[in-house]
């Protein structure tokens, strides 16, 4: 066998190795999901009305994270208006 046929080979093999391993690394990076988080608040029933000051629709919250006041929802391309916060006052 030429010498120098199984050293180009060799090398052609260790290349498609290289570039499989690398490839597969790459493709892993991306389909692996991203790293969670912080864990995110929990949820605590709340009862915040917004109002929509364009139409009046209103609309309440039950759950907010950690109970907080959440910044305000937008309906009609406009920041509802805060109606009533029953759960802090
Ligand atoms: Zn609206």
């Amino acid at each position: 066998m030429d010498w120098w046929l199984f050293v180009k080979v060799i090398g052609a093999v260790a290349a498609a190795v290289v570039l499989y391993t690398v490839g597969a690394a790459v493709l892993r990076s991306f389909f692996s999901s991203p790293p969670p988080d912080d864990e995110p608040a929990a949820l605590e029933p709340v009862d915040i009305r917004f109002e929509c000051l364009v139409c009046g629709s209103q609309l309440t919250m039950t759950a907010a994270p950690g109970g907080e006041l959440p910044s305000a929802p937008r309906h009609c391309m406009e920041e509802m208006h805060l109606v009533a916060d029953a759960s802090s006052a």
